[in-house]
């Protein structure tokens, strides 16, 4: 059976209205500011059972909010619309203008917590460039959908309340960004997109998450801790970031895929190479002649998680990922890092 988008609402409207409202208090509820970019937790189809051609990015943030009431259990709740787009729109300028927001609302003393809803596709870039960008032990959450809000048991309301909970909630600080999707608790710094259409697929392979939401509480497996190789990078006086390619490794490779990366304007350049971010001996030479040319060259692994090692040839990425190795490298020549300096943000514990 269809359902129009109003109606959906309006259900889910009349049905939060009939739910108990707990006793007021005197005591003041944590503010909480949302900001709004898009993605599929915005997101609307003229079907309820359409997951995949829906329109992410489609519903203004006064609508997600009137969807959870519950929210102004745990908060106080404003929200903001920063962008209302697919997370492949969201450019170096959003992210600039979100990590400048973010540290302004948590540098006023009355502020909690910050959530940002986003689209899940690229939701990890995000969340990571705001890990290395934010100064502040208050809570950041971004969160998501994978089934956009007219879509039979969507996702979204839950995790969007579950992200309000954990930014109101003081054992939530000191952890760096974090990421909550499916009741799961992730850092940013970690935590990566795996299945393209699953409600599980955030994952954190190998440090795992950091808790898990039971019946509406954050419960958290550890004490506050930090990743061993973030980095502060001060944005403020950022309007842009310099331009940094991923060029996707395999057998044959042409190595003037490099050259065509830094004629079209790159900066530098991240290779998603096999295995411990490996490629043929022809790449080797030419990434070589790249790096003594002055253009930083950093060796991420298409493989979806482990280690890469600093190589005589070029910088390793150490536990990131590509995309997250992207954006690092980004900071780090903004922030005008010579190649030692470069390789030192990659891996520190070296
Ligand atoms: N499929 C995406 C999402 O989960 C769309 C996007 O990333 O904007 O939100």
């Amino acid at each position: 059976m269809k359902r129009t988008l109003l109606s959906a609402l309006l259900t889910g409207v009349l049905v939060y209205a009939a739910t108990p409202v707990s006793a007021a208090t005197d005591t003041v509820k944590p503010a909480i500011t949302i900001l709004a970019t898009g993605g599929t937790i915005a997101g609307s189809s003229a079907s309820n059972t359409d997951t995949t051609d829906y329109k992410a990015g489609s519903l203004g943030i006064d609508v997600l909010m009137k969807a959870v009431p519950e929210m102004n259990d745990v908060a106080t709740v404003k929200g903001e619309q920063i962008s209302n787009t697919i997370s492949g729109n969201i450019s170096s300028s959003i992210l600039l203008t979100l990590s400048k927001r973010i540290n302004g609302l948590l540098g006023s003393e009355g502020q909690q917590g910050v959530v940002i809803t986003h689209g899940t596709d690229t939701i990890e870039e995000t969340a990571f460039f705001l890990d290395l960008t934010v100064k502040s032990d208050k809570p950041v959450v971004l969160v998501g959908a994978m089934r956009p809000a007219t879509a039979i048991s969507a996702d979204g309301p839950m995790n969007l309340l579950e992200a309000v909970t954990l930014a109101a909630d003081s054992k939530a600080q000191k952890r760096g960004v974090m990421v909550v999707l499916n009741d799961r608790i992730g850092s940013a710094f970690y935590t990566s997109k795996t299945n393209s259409t699953t409600l599980d697929t955030f994952k954190a392979y190998d440090p795992g998450y950091l808790g898990v939401f039971v019946s509406g509480k954050p419960k958290f497996y550890f004490t506050p801790a930090q990743p061993v190789d973030r980095n502060f990078f001060d944005v403020s006086k950022l309007n842009d970031l310099p331009p940094v390619e991923i060029l996707y490794s395999y057998q044959d490779q042409l190595p003037a895929m490099l050259d065509a990366a830094v004629q079209s304007g790159a900066k530098g350049i991240v290779i998603a190479g096999s295995g411990n971010g490996n490629v043929s001996s022809k790449m080797e030479q030419a990434i070589k002649q790249l790096s003594e040319k002055g253009v930083p060259v950093v060796m991420s692994a298409r493989t979806g998680s482990g280690y890469v090692s600093t190589k005589s040839f070029a910088i390793g990425a150490g536990f990131l990922n590509p995309q997250k190795s992207r954006i690092l490298l980004q900071l780090a020549l903004a922030s005008g890092a010579d190649l030692k300096q470069t390789a030192q943000y990659f891996d520190s514990q070296r």
